[in-house]
């Protein structure tokens, strides 16, 4: 039986990524302090947990962190001028607003009227169409975590065949893209994909986000193969993710364990994008 494969610790990565972010942090103290802001809307305690942990883990690293928080019976216009003030705003050099928004308000509106300049996210319709051309700017969180946890895996993309399933703008589609970038060679899969076992079959990395318990059994992986599980779904037993992790464990070389592999990169990410705008905003008033 071949060897078990080897567990990427996102947790560890993603404590790495915050001790980098600190001291960059200190590092540009003299010059600009990294402010990060946060829109919740309406009262969804999932969102209300996530925007208290992006909070703790400004905190932790010395980026000042503004919140905003709005009743679900905010109008757009009203939401529209909160995120103008903080467009606005030169201590702010980021700014998040925590998705789903509550139903009747326009979300695509809402992404599009944050500054392309604070966009920490990486959704803005002008940072996508970065990515798409090769040029510098904030990519996606998420995307960004799953390219982070190959270079701490010590996996190179380059020349490797890479199988992206999920087309999402937040996820696959943007992780496709930065695998290509760094000069895999990429199919990415979909619902309609007719032989997804055979696609990832031939996959050295696989990077799964399609948002289905276990939809990936470890049978369908090569052997050696980097498995990137993004999915993050919850049933009886808990928190699993789109790949079958004690099958895929067997055959995989190395393998992000759910929860503990991706998720915990997110918010990491999000600092270092928060880092990055603000160095940007005050070399563009040089
Ligand atoms: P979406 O629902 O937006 O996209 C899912 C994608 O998977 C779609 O492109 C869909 O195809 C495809 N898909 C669905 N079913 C199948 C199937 N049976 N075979 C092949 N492809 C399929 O999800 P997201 O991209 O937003 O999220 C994906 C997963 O990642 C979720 O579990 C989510 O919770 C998790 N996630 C985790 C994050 C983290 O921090 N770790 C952050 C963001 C998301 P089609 O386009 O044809 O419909």
């Amino acid at each position: 039986m071949a060897a078990l494969g080897i567990r990427i610790d996102g947790k560890a990565a993603a404590e790495r990524v915050r001790e980098e972010v600190r001291s960059r942090v200190e590092a540009m103290a003299d010059r600009v302090r990294p402010g990060l802001a946060t829109v919740l809307v309406g009262d969804d305690p999932a969102s209300a947990v996530y925007v208290r942990s992006k909070h703790r883990a400004c905190e932790k690293v010395g980026i000042e962190s503004v919140h905003v928080e709005l009743p679900a019976t905010v109008t757009q216009s009203e939401l529209i001028g909160h995120i103008d003030d903080l467009n606005a705003r030169p201590d702010v050099h980021g700014i998040l607003v925590q998705l789903p928004l509550p139903e009747g308000l326009d979300e695509k509106a809402v992404i599009e009227r944050v500054s392309a300049a604070k966009d920490v996210d990486g959704l803005h319709p002008v940072s996508q169409g970065r990515l798409l051309a090769g040029q510098p700017g904030p990519r996606p969180c998420t995307p960004l975590g799953c390219m982070r946890l190959l270079d701490e895996a010590g996996v190179d993309p380059r020349g490797k065949r890479a199988v992206v399933v999920g087309r999402s703008l937040l996820v696959g589609k943007p992780v496709a893209l930065l695998l290509l970038e760094r000069h895999a060679t990429v199919t990415l899969c979909h619902s309609r994909t007719t032989d997804l076992a055979g696609e990832i079959g031939r996959a050295d990395i696989v990077v799964a986000a399609l948002g289905r318990p276990r939809a990936i059994p470890g049978a369908w992986i090569k052997e050696g193969a980097t498995v990137i599980d993004v999915g993050i779904n919850r049933i009886a037993e808990g928190l699993v993710g789109d790949v079958d992790y004690e099958s895929a464990i067997e055959r995989a070389g190395h393998i992000t364990p759910v929860p503990g592999g991706v998720g915990p990169m997110t918010i990491a990410m999000l600092l270092s994008n928060t880092v990055e705008a603000a160095l940007r905003s005050v070399d563009a008033d040089v």
